[in-house]
């Protein structure tokens, strides 16, 4: 649920973002003309009609359209302070809004250093025009001073509400990418399956694997010829193809590994030599069904499978190494079959 409304937020945040200032510079519009501040009902309404044109345009999901809203926001806060004579704290909207563009502007042309510097000096004319000149805004200093503490709430609360907010985005996207970059190590790009890195490091790894593993090496048939006169996209079809045949044959305690090229790796953990031919002859009969359009004709795959169980003192290498003999044995003797059995 958390995840989900992170991941909207993730996907939709420059629109929120726009939604949100629209939102609440047309309740301060309301608000100041209630309490009849007539100069910033003026700016208000300069910044609503701003919004919504960042809104309507097409430019609104841009990394500029974001850079523009600083700026408004920047210059809002700046007249604002400088109508109220610093009463309201808007500077609390500068603060918020130094912090945010680095997460609303990560690639802009004009490096966020740059941007936040002018923010701050743009906070710091806010801080210092009620402290060192006089009040210039005689009747907007009285009018908002009544309101004042309400005001600077209602600014502290915005600001915060969106440093949280964002901050939670920004996390959540950290950890997705990271997500990401741990299944791109581990699987192959196209296929989905494991890679060889992964396995190798899962058999390495102290109690993984069952003392009664058994290893299966596939290879698809003809596969150059695919490439050939199909084209390397076809080819890419069906490996995609192949693949999501076989893994439907291991369990989660098993791996299909993409091994490189046309060639796959089914490790089944704790399974013994026999099942795994059943399940074998099971893909194989499947993978006989697959038929993959192309320009000249429907084309069907076939693969040639080594099965190789684990025995006492072998190395996963060596288990490899047996099944892959017999998946040559394989090659040599008609393609399309299964060898589980000592080859010469
Ligand atoms: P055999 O029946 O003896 O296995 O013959 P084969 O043609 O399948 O085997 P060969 O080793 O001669 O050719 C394998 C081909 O696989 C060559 C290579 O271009 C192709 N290949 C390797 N990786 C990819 C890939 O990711 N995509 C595509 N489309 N082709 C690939
Ligand atoms: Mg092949
Ligand atoms: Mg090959």
């Amino acid at each position: 649920m958390k995840d989900r409304f992170l991941g909207w937020g993730s996907r939709n945040r420059n629109n929120i973002f726009l939604y949100a200032c629209a939102v609440i510079h047309l309740v301060y519009l309301v608000f100041f003309a209630v309490i009849h501040v007539n100069m910033l009902v003026a700016l208000n309404i300069f910044s609503v009609t701003f919004y919504a044109y960042m809104i309507f345009s097409r430019k609104s999901a841009t990394q500029g359209a974001m850079v523009a809203c600083y700026f408004e926001v920047l210059f809002f806060t700046a007249l604002s302070s400088l109508i109220t004579h610093g009463l309201g704290d808007f500077i609390f909207l500068d603060i918020c809004m130094i912090t945010i563009i680095f997460y609303l502007a990560p690639d802009f042309k004009v490096p966020r250093i740059i941007l936040q510097l002018i923010g701050l000096l743009a906070a710091f004319f806010s801080l210092i025009i009620g402290r060192v000149s006089n009040v210039i805004f005689e009747a907007s200093f009285q009018g908002v001073s009544r309101y004042e503490t309400l005001i600077c709430c209602t600014n502290l609360f915005i600001s915060v509400v969106t440093t949280v907010f964002v901050s939670y985005l920004y996390t959540y996207e950290l950890r997705k990418a990271q997500i990401e970059a741990d299944f791109n190590v581990n699987h192959d790009y196209l296929t989905g399956l494991f890679n060889r890195r992964f396995f190798h490091d899962y058999m390495m790894k102290d109690g993984n694997v069952k003392p009664d593993y058994v290893i299966v090496m596939g290879d698809i048939d003809n596969f150059k010829g695919v490439n050939d006169f199909y084209g390397h996209d076809v080819g890419d079809e069906v490996l995609v193809r192949v693949s999501e045949c076989l893994k439907k044959y291991v369990s989660d305690s098993d791996m299909a590994v993409r091994w490189g090229g046309e060639e796959f790796v089914l490790f089944f953990n704790g399974v013994s030599k026999e099942k795994v031919i059943e399940i074998m002859e099971d893909a194989r009969d499947e993978l006989h069904g697959i038929r993959i359009p192309t320009r000249r004709r429907e084309l069907s795959v076939t693969m040639t499978f080594g099965i190789a169980a684990a025995r006492r003192f072998y190395t996963y290498e060596d288990i490899i190494k047996l099944a892959d003999l017999r998946l040559y044995y394989g090659k040599r003797n008609g393609k399309d079959c299964i060898i589980s059995t000592d080859v010469k």
